[in-house]
């Protein structure tokens, strides 16, 4: 019998921790499977994932930039990914791709299971409305946060992911200018990529949002996250968190709609933060 063939598809996507993770998965759960990297460009995807099912794909990961571009692909969605509008699962049915989202339920375990936050009652600012924003802030809205204040460079992208959540009473579209208006926060996340781009730039965020016991959040881990946690660590946060425990969380969601088990997180974590330390930036 053939071994079923699972890929993370992206573009650029050799850099992805994706088939490791789920490597490690197979490894302690015994179940077999064969999972890669699929490259392909915005114009070709909807052909490689053709390709991909008729080589015998029966599921994948989505990443950059493919996670909006994916779900308009797929004959049915999840309602999580109904509501965000980008998926980062795929299902392969009889019929078509089912897409998912497992960003947003990755982030919150990692936040309540490994770092032990209630998230109950918390004033969230959001930074960034990408693929990622799109995905974790239905789950932050579900684990039961008082208020998500959002911001984004492109302000029409802040507001139509506002839109897209339709909850006006909690969700606060708002704009970089504003932001020495807005307060201090309990939980601060970084959904930006920025901290990818080669020249240094940083995100005009004032100190003044950091208030005590504030835990910030980038969901980027390794290099890319030093930038920002750096400027929450200097303005007096909490606690700090880069999105390594996310990416473990989420691809242990995505391995149970394929498989139905539920593997084990911390081995491949703990594997990880060895070679990702935030030890660097944290305390
Ligand atoms: P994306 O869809 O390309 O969105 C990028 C976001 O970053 C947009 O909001 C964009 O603003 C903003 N941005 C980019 N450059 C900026 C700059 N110089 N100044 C201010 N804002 C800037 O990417 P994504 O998929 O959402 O990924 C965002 C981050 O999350 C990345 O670091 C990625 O690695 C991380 N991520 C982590 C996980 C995990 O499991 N840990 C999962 C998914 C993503 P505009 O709208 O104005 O362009």
């Amino acid at each position: 019998m053939s071994v079923p063939r699972f890929a993370v598809i992206g573009h650029p996507v050799s850099h992805s921790l994706s088939p490791r993770i789920h490597a490690a998965f197979s490894h302690q759960t015994g179940i077999t499977m064969d999972y890669g990297t699929l490259d392909a460009a915005p114009t070709d995807l909807a052909a490689a994932l053709e390709r991909f099912h008729r080589d015998g794909g029966a599921g994948a990961n989505v990443t950059m930039p493919h996670k909006r571009a994916a779900a308009a692909l797929c004959e049915s969605l999840a309602d999580r990914a109904e509501r965000s509008g980008v998926v980062n699962t795929l299902v392969r049915t009889a019929t078509g791709w089912r897409g998912d989202n497992t960003d947003g339920l990755g982030l919150v375990r990692d936040l309540t299971d490994r770092h032990s936050q209630d998230l109950r009652g918390r004033r969230v600012l959001l930074i960034g409305a990408g693929g990622a924003a799109h995905g974790v802030a239905p789950a932050l809205l579900d684990a039961g946060i008082s208020d998500l204040f959002i911001v984004n460079r492109t302000e029409s992208r802040t507001d139509a992911l506002a839109d897209a959540l339709g909850e006006p009473a909690r969700v606060h579209p708002r704009y970089f200018k504003d932001l020495d208006t807005l307060g201090s926060f309990d939980l601060i996340i970084n959904a930006t990529s920025i901290g990818h781009d080669a020249d240094g730039s940083e995100l005009p965020l004032p100190g003044s949002l950091i208030r005590r016991r504030c835990d910030v959040v980038d969901l980027a881990y390794g290099e890319a996250a030093i930038g920002f946690l750096a400027w929450a660590r200097a303005s007096g946060a909490d606690r700090l968190i880069d999105g390594l425990g996310m990416l473990v969380e989420q691809a242990a969601e995505s391995f149970e709609l394929w498989h139905g088990v539920h593997p084990d997180t911390d081995a491949i974590h703990d594997e990880l933060r060895a070679e990702y330390p935030i030890g660097s930036i944290g305390r």
